[in-house]
């Protein structure tokens, strides 16, 4: 070990990061492994007092946030993607070495990651094999646990959870814990949003972004939605000047009435793409099963996941593996892309050496 390693924190050196699609490469032209929007969207930069500090909590970004999920802009946080929200809740909650998070795998890896990071235990209350909560191991784990992170729909599984199992949740955790619901993808289904509960439970936190049905994951924002105690919390530890002025700006543009109105579309496009694509799939010899999805991706099994990913990748067609993942192995999740991109899956998986004939 080099002496500048170990001066690190031990949690640190022993630390696996986030292994974003991003970060694991490869050289495609048919990107299909990070959830994103296939097409980018065009904006023009409208603020231009570049030489000054911007708004820790720009006021137009909040207000047109709050309208458009239908709370008050008290509760609502604005920060670096939604994976900061994340990150905030862990430094504001809990005490390393003493409480825990808790999540149900299989699900999104940055609650894990962070928890990590800052030296705080992580609990995993396994999904049911439907994918929906085991609500007698999550009471089971209760005690010491600070947050439990649930994430509807649930990426990679595609699913919502059952609204009277997250009632059931909240119900067993007021007082000890909070609940964050992470609704990333529920522009896909947003009448399935828990954001109208929030009068009803202190406790409930709502993660959301603009990276996926807005289609701006380049942009880096995201939002928590919480009653005003905990977002007063969250404010201590964010840092001055989360978000940059051009973020801010694009933000604003995406929130106006025309900016929703194009995510409608968007919404409505993938949807599409997504009912063909499960279409089309469903007779094909290599898969074994597809999963219902409320969302921009598909979970699939097929019968040689290692074959299809890698034959695939050298097609230049890159997908999510999630073989690792509790209860997914044979899995690969496939974002939604355009049309042409979700053609180009199909003929790739009818042509597969050996596995079809
Ligand atoms: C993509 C994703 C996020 C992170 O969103 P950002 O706003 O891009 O940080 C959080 N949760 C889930 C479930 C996601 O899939």
């Amino acid at each position: 070990m080099s002496s500048i390693e170990e001066l690190a924190r031990a949690n640190v050196r022993a630390l696996t990061p986030y292994q974003s699609a991003r970060r694991l490469g490869g050289q495609g032209d048919v990107w299909l492994n990070a959830n994103e929007y296939p097409q980018a969207p065009e904006f023009q930069l409208t603020l231009q007092t570049l030489n000054r500090y911007p708004e820790c909590q720009p006021t137009q970004v909040i207000n047109r946030y709050a309208d458009y999920a239908g709370v008050q802009p008290e509760q609502v946080l604005v920060s670096r993607g939604a994976d900061e929200g994340i990150e905030l809740l862990i430094r504001a909650f809990c005490e390393p070495g003493k409480d825990a998070i808790l999540f149900c795998p299989p699900t999104y890896g940055m609650y894990a990651v962070s928890a990590e990071t800052f030296g705080v235990e992580r609990r995993t209350a396994a999904s049911k094999t439907d994918w929906q909560l085991d609500l007698d191991s999550i009471r089971a784990q209760l005690d010491g646990a600070k947050i439990i992170y649930l994430c509807s729909p649930n990426n990679p599984t595609g699913n919502l959870l059952a609204p009277d199992d997250l009632r059931q949740v909240l119900a067993m955790a007021q007082g000890k814990a909070l609940v964050v619901i992470d609704e990333a993808y529920i522009e896909f289904r947003l009448q399935a949003s828990t954001a109208n509960w929030l009068n009803e439970f202190p406790h409930l936190v709502i993660l959301r972004t603009l990276s996926k049905a807005f289609s701006l994951a380049g942009l880096r924002c995201g939002f928590t939605l919480a009653n005003p105690d905990v977002i007063q919390l969250l404010l201590k530890v964010i840092a001055p000047y989360p978000l940059s002025t051009p973020v801010a700006d694009i933000a604003a543009q995406a929130l106006s009435r025309e900016g929703i109105a194009k995510m409608k579309a968007n919404v409505a496009d993938i949807t599409a793409n997504r009912l063909w694509l499960h279409d089309a799939l469903k007779n094909l010899p290599c898969v074994e099963a597809i999963f219902p999805s409320v969302s921009n991706y598909l979970l699939v099994r097929f019968t040689a996941s290692a074959t299809v990913f890698k034959t695939l990748w050298d097609q230049g067609i890159i997908l999510r593996d999630q073989n690792k993942q509790p209860g997914l192995a044979g899995c690969l999740r496939i974002t939604i892309g355009n049309r042409n991109e979700c053609e180009r899956v199909v003929a790739a998986l009818q042509s597969l050496p050996g596995i079809n004939a």
